[in-house]
């Protein structure tokens, strides 16, 4: 069981709350003049960090409110809880390195990059 320290109501069962991926995530302002795949690359890629990763979360069952989190995705540690539109706390940015200190190559923390060169259509991807 995953206690989830909401900003406004305290400690509550996971349970009570969804996930909502990704913090921090502005949507373009020139969408209009984004390309397929860099409106694809804003839509489905997403980090796939391991350790210390932000992250948005509703209190579903509760105040119904999102906040932010920043949790250990090694330990599944929440380490701070902070509302929409507050910086995280403690300077975190993002980037840090892995508990155990792995490379960035091939410990999952490069995810959206890999990917993306997979499918870029100018790089030999699997698209025609
Ligand atoms: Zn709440």
């Amino acid at each position: 069981m995953l206690l989830i320290p909401c900003p406004y109501c305290g400690a509550r069962d996971q349970t009570e709350f969804g996930y909502g991926g990704e913090a921090h995530r502005a949507r373009p302002t020139d969408s209009d003049r984004m390309s397929d795949a860099q409106w694809a690359h804003y839509v489905f890629m997403r980090k796939n960090t391991k350790g210390v990763f932000a992250e948005r979360w509703v209190h579903a069952a509760g105040c119904r409110k999102w906040f932010n989190a920043l949790r250990n995705t090694a330990t599944d540690e929440i380490l701070a809880v902070y509302r929409m539109g507050e910086p995280p706390p403690g300077g975190f940015t993002d980037g840090l390195p892995t508990p155990a200190g792995e490379p960035a190559i091939g410990s999952g923390n490069d995810g959206s990059t890999v990917a993306l060169g997979a499918f870029d259509p100018g790089a030999g991807g699997d698209r025609p």
